[in-house]
């Protein structure tokens, strides 16, 4: 149940796809070895102290499992999370395509623990974007530096996809004490890291109503709600009016508090906007885009984590002889292990194949989103990708979790071998950061829709274009990946055309497409690029590579009769459901 980091593949991706400045590539060894010391030795041992204790809340007060408090003090001193925040807030400025090996690090030693950084990296995005000189002067250093962190606070009860039917007000007050500010009432649920021991102030983005807004999505505004409010010194004094009702009982993630939060029960929670009145949801998906690439990585991570889980156990357990392999003669002859049977070796090679083409596209996604930053015209790609890595990813790390299980038998299910805590785990991505469903519907109804898929047809000309390099030992790779691109072109002409509510039937079916073409592009290339800087383990990459090829593009005609049969799903009455 130990992790280590895959460096060398990391390594690989990045080298292949990362498109790091000459800088970046420079200190990359450093940071990763750096990086996978810190996850290792000091977050992986916390992984099922997380999961059996969970963390509680006592008279009012939200306690993180043992261990976890230290941990985090030791990645603030580290300077980890300052690391990818950029320079102009104190940070280091490291590419996205370099921070996010270091999220799956996290994520795949302790999920539970790195959820709180997660969404601190997407409250310094925002706040850096929208907010005011004098609020970054308050708070965005103390986030960069990780002495306080950020939350995300949209969701309510009767608010969850849909946003725009969230209640919680903000009424305008100006005293002498706090100027001109806000007043919050209502009450927010799901809120992760709403409350926690690790810090002496938390930062919540709070999503809210003014007295006069607009209807629905139009009238949403955004506000900077801090759990201790700030002294002359900027230092947290006087507690505002925030209550931690209740911690959620959940499926994984049990370390990570999942709070319920009362905004303004005794006269009004202080906060203060951040942006223009009304514009708070554009604000907001500034934080939403930048989690959803993490969530992502997230689910990557976990398939990581539970690859190497299983792997270790299949190399032990022992359970009849394989076919194919000649019995060893002789009274000491030992059987070999199941990870000698033909099924077990489908299941493994199935496992490390999806979560190598998962890094590629999340380290990809993550090179497009630094490409953007530096040209904006780069920044439609940037946007087809990010739902993709989001929902693709986070799908596959149920799957793979799930043959994780699979792969121990029994054992899998028994919680000693930890096999069960990372399909428990891995679930919620598919959920939080707006669920997989409402991501595919971004994709087609949003990015494919807004350029009638011209973005899209760049992508897959960069794809054509590789097919030549598919040549000798590649040979293998050529046609599925050609008949995956064909059918991907098929379904996006078809989807930019298409009415929206069958073009809404087919979203899921075509992302799940989407993620393996592109996925089975990336291996492609990775394979060639092992080969070329003379990898060890070149032989192994085109192997998963062929495999991802021969067991996954080939579901790509399976998804495009999906997508096109909308009809069905549309024509169907929900009561006979
Ligand atoms: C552990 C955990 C942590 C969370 N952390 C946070 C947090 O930190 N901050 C925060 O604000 N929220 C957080 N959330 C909330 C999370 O983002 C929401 O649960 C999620 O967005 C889905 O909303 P919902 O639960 O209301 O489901 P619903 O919106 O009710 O969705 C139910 C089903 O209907 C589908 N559906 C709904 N609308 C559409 C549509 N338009 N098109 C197609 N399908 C649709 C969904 O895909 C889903 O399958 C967290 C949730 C959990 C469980």
């Amino acid at each position: 149940m130990t992790y280590a980091a895959p460096l060398a593949d990391m390594r690989l991706v990045l080298d292949t796809l990362g498109n790091l400045s000459d800088d970046a590539a420079e200190v990359a060894d450093a940071v990763l070895e750096e990086a996978a010391r810190f996850a290792e030795e000091e977050l992986a041992p916390l992984n099922p102290i997380g999961d059996r204790t969970g963390s509680v809340l006592e008279n009012g007060v939200v306690r993180t499992p043992p261990g976890f408090r230290d941990a985090y003090r030791q990645y603030v001193e580290g300077g980890w999370n300052a690391l990818s925040s950029p320079p102009e807030t104190g940070g280091q400025g490291l590419p996205q395509a370099l921070a996010a090996p270091l999220t799956e690090m996290w994520n795949s030693a302790c999920m539970g623990w790195a959820l709180c950084p997660l969404l601190n990296h997407g409250a310094i995005e925002m706040l850096n974007a929208h907010g005011s000189p004098e609020q970054k002067a308050r708070y965005l250093g103390k986030l960069v530096s990780g002495e306080w962190t950020g939350t995300m606070n949209l969701t309510e009860a009767q608010a969850g996809s849909d946003l725009g039917a969230l209640r919680t007000r903000a009424a305008p007050a100006n005293d002498a004490r706090w100027g001109e500010h806000y007043r919050i009432t209502g009450q927010k649920i799901f809120i992760t890291y709403g409350d926690h021991d690790f810090t002496d102030n938390i930062i919540h983005m709070v999503l809210a109503r003014l007295p006069d807004a607009p209807p629905r999505s139009r009238g949403i505004s955004l506000f900077l709600v801090p759990k201790f409010l700030l002294d002359n010194d900027g230092k947290p004094g006087e507690r505002n009016d925030i209550r931690t009702l209740r911690l959620e009982e959940k499926l994984g993630i049990h370390a990570s508090p999942t709070c319920v939060l009362s905004f303004g029960e005794d006269g009004g929670a202080i906060g203060w906007r951040i942006g223009e009145p009304h514009r708070g949801l554009e604000a907001m998906f500034t934080m939403m885009n930048s989690e959803r690439l993490l969530v992502g990585v997230q689910g990557l991570a976990i398939a990581e984590r539970a690859y190497q889980t299983a792997l270790a156990y299949a190399r032990n357990r022992v359970q009849g002889q394989p076919i194919g392999m000649p019995r060893a003669k002789g009274a000491e002859a030992a059987t070999p292990p199941i990870v000698h049977h033909p099924d077990v070796r489908r299941m493994l090679l199935s496992m490390r194949a999806q979560t190598e083409a998962a890094r590629a596209l999340a380290y990809y996604a993550g090179a497009a989103i630094d490409a953007a930053h530096r040209d904006p015209k780069a920044q439609y790609r940037a946007d087809l990708l990010i739902p993709v890595v989001k929902a693709w990813c986070s799908d596959k790390g149920i799957e793979i979790a799930s043959t994780g299980i699979q792969v121990h038998g029994g054992m899998g299910y028994i919680e000693d071998t930890g096999a069960a805590q990372h399909l428990r785990d891995a679930r919620i991505a598919a959920i939080y950061e707006g669920t997989n469903g409402i991501q595919a519907g971004d994709l087609v109804g949003r990015k494919l829709a807004r350029d009638k898929g011209d973005a899209a047809r760049a992508l897959f000309a960069e794809i054509a274009e590789s097919l030549g390099d598919l040549t000798g030992a590649f040979a293998p790779l050529r046609q599925p990946l050609a008949d995956g691109l064909a059918t991907l072109e098929t379904a996006t002409d078809y989807l930019v055309d298409a009415e929206p509510p069958l073009a809404a039937a087919g979203a899921v079916p075509y992302l799940n497409l989407f993620g393996t073409v592109i996925g089975g592009y990336l291996m492609a290339r990775l394979a060639i690029s092992a080969q070329k800087a003379g990898h060890p383990f070149a032989a192994a990459k085109l192997a998963t590579a062929r495999f991802f090829a021969e067991h996954e593009l080939a579901h790509a005609p399976g998804f495009l009769a999906a997508i096109k049969g909308g009809a069905t799903v549309i024509g169907f009455d929900p009561d006979q459901l």
